[in-house]
């Protein structure tokens, strides 16, 4: 059974790994040229996440590329004492289990553990799609075209297989409240396993590297009353946006804005809450961020993607390759996840860019004390909190190796 998937990141290569695993046939058509090295964010894998990369036989490789980012030094405008966090012990409030590793590393481990099961094609995209009883047509922007029996959607929270599919993004993206930047630039402060964050009212900036990392990155977050009239791909118009959000801040914050002069990447994006109540229909389906992001830098939609495609290929595969079945299955088994990460996002959005001078000295003295706690304070604290802040660790993952039939 041939199936195209849209996209190459994360969702799209684990889907593969799975899918060709249970004797599908997967393509990969991915829009770059090559696997991208430059830009990219550290994302976050929790416990479910980093069980499916354990039984894909790739821990070892996945802990070795992690940033390595141990500690946090914490800073506010106007404050003149810093705050030292340990980073494990904030993130054993969330997870008992987790890696920090910049996105176009764990691509790059995902895409060599399927490149000799699974065909790739770079640099191509879909152009249409024509579905009849018995499978579907598609048309590419550059290759000739081919007849695929399902086709995934794994190509991001832009993604072009849901607009071909859906419609127009509008319809599904929440704004939820905030904007996010990140640029590369040199590491001139010489970090390695730290990262350091200024916050302020409506403002963060976190500087970090990482222990492979040549260069670093400066992420920046910030709220605005209302929603910018500003298009995802206005590169001129975004950093202006940004230097006008951040002017005035201390630290090395001028810096960094002339920085926007002279980077090699740069990514700007408001964040975007995706909310489909049903992300399949005939014989496509979507997959990671492109269905059910609950945001970029919010909600663990790193470990979301991973899930999400180890849950529908394990579904489709247990529904010996019914899409019909499997793919209702898919969102039956992901629905909860998915509706709970949208609101574990929202909440983190709210947390982390402070609205208001108590909101932050909130969140600082809440770090403050998860770094002093010991992890087993933390962790019994955090399973008390009303709004799931455990969200990751308490998904089970179903084990569809027994179940799952080989297709033909
Ligand atoms: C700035 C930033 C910071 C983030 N920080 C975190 C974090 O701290 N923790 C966390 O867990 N997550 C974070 N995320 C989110 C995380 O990057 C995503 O959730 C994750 O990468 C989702 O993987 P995906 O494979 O679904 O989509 P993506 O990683 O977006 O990949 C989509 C792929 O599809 C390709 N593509 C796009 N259009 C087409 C097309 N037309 N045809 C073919 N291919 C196409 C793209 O080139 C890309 O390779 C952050 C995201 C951003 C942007």
């Amino acid at each position: 059974m041939r199936i195209l998937i849209s996209g190459a990141s994360v969702a799209g290569p684990v889907l593969a790994y799975w899918l060709a695993r249970y004797g599908f046939q997967p393509t990969v058509v991915e829009r770059s040229p090559t696997l991208r090295k430059t830009g990219g964010h550290a994302v976050d894998l929790f416990r479910p996440a980093m069980e499916i990369v354990e039984r894909m036989g790739l821990l070892s490789k996945l802990e070795a590329k992690k940033t390595g980012t141990d500690r946090l030094t914490l800073l506010r405008e106007g404050v003149d004492r810093p705050i030292e966090v340990d980073v494990a012990r904030l993130v054993t409030a969330v997870s008992d289990r987790h890696v920090e590793i910049m996105r176009d590393d764990l691509a790059e481990l995902f895409h060599d553990a399927t490149r000799d099961s699974v065909e790739y094609v770079f640099g191509d995209s879909i152009a249409a799609l024509a579905e009849d009883a018995g499978g579907i047509d598609v048309t590419f922007e550059r290759g000739a075209p081919r007849r695929f029996d399902l086709v995934i959607g794994a190509d991001g929270l832009h993604s072009n297989v849901r607009r071909l599919v859906f419609g127009d993004e509008r319809r599904f993206a929440h704004w939820i409240g905030a904007y996010l930047a990140v640029m590369t630039l040199p590491n001139y402060l010489g970090l390695k396993d730290r990262s350091i964050t200024l916050g302020d009212v409506g403002r963060l900036v976190v500087f970090y590297s990482g222990q492979h990392m040549d260069d670093a990155r400066a992420l920046f977050m910030f709220r605005t009353p209302r929603e910018l009239d500003i298009h995802y791909r206005d590169v001129a118009r975004q950093k202006g946006v940004l230097r006008e959000a951040f002017a005035g801040l201390g630290w090395e914050v001028p810096r960094l804005l002339e920085e926007l002069d002279r980077t090699p990447a740069f990514y700007f994006d408001s964040i975007t809450q995706l909310r489909m109540d049903t992300w399949s229909r005939g014989r496509v389906t979507l997959a990671g961020d492109a269905g059910y992001s609950p945001g970029p830098a919010v909600g663990g939609s790193t470990s979301l993607a991973i899930v999400g495609a180890y849950v529908l290929a394990g579904e489709l595969a247990a529904a010996g390759g019914d899409h019909v079945r499997g793919f209702q299955a898919y969102e039956r088994e992901l629905g909860d996840y998915v509706r709970r990460s949208r609101t574990f996002a929202l909440h983190t959005a709210k947390n982390l860019v402070s609205s208001s001078r108590f909101q932050l000295w909130a969140l600082v003295q809440a770090a403050r004390l998860i770094s002093l706690a010991p992890p087993r304070m933390t962790r019994a604290l955090s399973k008390l909190s009303s709004k799931g802040v455990r969200l990751h660790d308490s998904i089970a993952l179903k084990d569809y190796g027994h179940q799952a039939r080989v297709a033909a």
